[in-house]
């Protein structure tokens, strides 16, 4: 089935603004929030969709990717190889519910963020925090793909006591107060009524387990921070500002789950090529003769060389457009095309024979423009400020 747009999930239409972006998903959330519709396929899904409608509409930056680009522009990351991302399946419930903070305010922002639903999600899954690293691309990267190897400081699981934290394994006990599932039930008032709410274990920080005597190696913590190279496949047709995240690469935590990755493009400017999306543009500068004789040039592409005809006779100003010689779009669907802008080069300084070529030439009727010249000229200005 084709993926919903996400203005119609809403309810919205494009150009809504954050406040009815924002009302939209808070009237939906509180319809098929599974705690109102317990064992609701439908409604679960329904809540789901929304979410993620709302998590890319809600940011600014992934709006201005999914109005330009489409789902196409949020799924590019998730066939990466190795990517999370938005591709692989929408978002998952813990995210939703980490995101309720956010919209709901302060009552779920704290503690887990979440609503209990009777237990019937069981204890939540600690998550590492997530590590940001930024990564310089060329041109030549953003055409053909590349793969980076990035050193990374991490929080890893501790070897000594395999994660636990304890010296051994006499001194990692369940924690009492919650019986290991790391939370403790409560009772609270909301949107939706009164609603049972988890929150940490107190007693144990959420951990499930209490130490009576720490790992003398990580300190109790059960993670060590260390160095590591990663390896980030950066797919062909990457912008400026695109963060990509690679699944369980960022900081591992006791008892928990490891968090991501996230890279973030930086694109290097290159020394010829100016990119307008897929595109490329070169500003081309060529001789007078040149541009009267015409002839042959090699205009630089991504990687290469393209040779080029110049017709006799070109006008400066003229764009060239050369079909595909661009960039790749993300999502693969074909490529961009390299503009050739043509200009024209004026020597300053002529030899006393050159300058008596040209005195030769000024003599000439057909140097002079001629009437329908002068008016295309004038129409291309025209154009240019109207
Ligand atoms: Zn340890
Ligand atoms: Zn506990």
């Amino acid at each position: 089935m084709a993926k919903r747009d996400y203005y119609e999930v809403l309810g919205l239409s494009k150009g809504a603004s954050a406040d009815e972006i924002k009302k939209a998903y808070r009237k939906l959330a509180i319809q098929y929030h599974p705690d109102k519709n317990p064992g609701d396929k439908e409604a679960e899904e329904k809540f789901k969709e929304a979410a993620e409608a709302y998590d890319v509409l809600s940011d600014p930056q992934k709006k201005e990717r999914y109005d330009r680009y489409g789902h196409a522009g949020m799924d590019g990351f998730g066939g990466g190889g190795g990517f999370g991302g938005f591709g692989g399946g929408g978002m998952s419930m813990e995210d939703i519910f980490s995101q309720f903070g956010n919209i709901f305010g302060g009552h779920f922002g704290g503690d887990f963020g979440g609503f209990g639903g009777g237990g019937n999600r069981g204890a939540r899954v600690r998550k590492g925090s997530d590590l940001r690293v930024r990564v310089k691309v060329s041109l030549k990267d953003v055409a053909n793909g590349v793969e980076k190897k990035l050193k990374v400081k991490r929080y890893v699981k501790c070897a000594s006591c395999n994660g636990t934290g304890g010296e051994d394994k006499d001194s990692v006990a369940q924690c009492k107060q919650c019986g290991g599932s790391g939370v403790v039930n409560r009772v609270t008032q909301s949107i939706f009524g009164a609603m049972q709410m988890q929150s940490e274990c107190p007693a144990c920080q959420g951990q499930g387990t209490t130490i009576t005597k720490k790992c003398s190696h990580c300190n109790g913590m059960g993670v060590v921070q260390e160095e590591e190279v990663i390896s980030v496949k950066i797919p062909a047709g990457v912008a400026e500002g695109m963060s990509l995240s690679v699944k369980g690469k960022g900081n591992a935590v006791r008892n928990g789950v490891d968090g991501n990755l996230l890279v973030l493009v930086e694109e290097e400017p290159d020394n010829d090529l100016i990119r307008d999306e897929n595109d490329l543009i070169y500003n081309a500068l060529f001789s007078v003769p040149l541009l009267v004789n015409g002839g042959t040039v090699e205009i630089p592409a991504v990687d290469s060389k393209v040779k080029v005809k110049i017709d006799a006779g070109t006008q400066p100003g003229k764009v060239l457009r050369l079909k595909g010689k661009g960039l790749p779009s993300l999502n693969g669907y074909g490529n961009g095309d390299l503009l050739v802008n043509i200009g024209v080069y004026i020597p300053e300084n002529l030899s006393k024979d050159e300058r008596k070529v040209f005195d030769e030439l000024s003599k000439s009727e057909n140097m002079q423009p001629t009437e329908s010249a002068k008016k295309s000229f004038l129409a291309r200005f025209k154009n240019m400020f109207s």
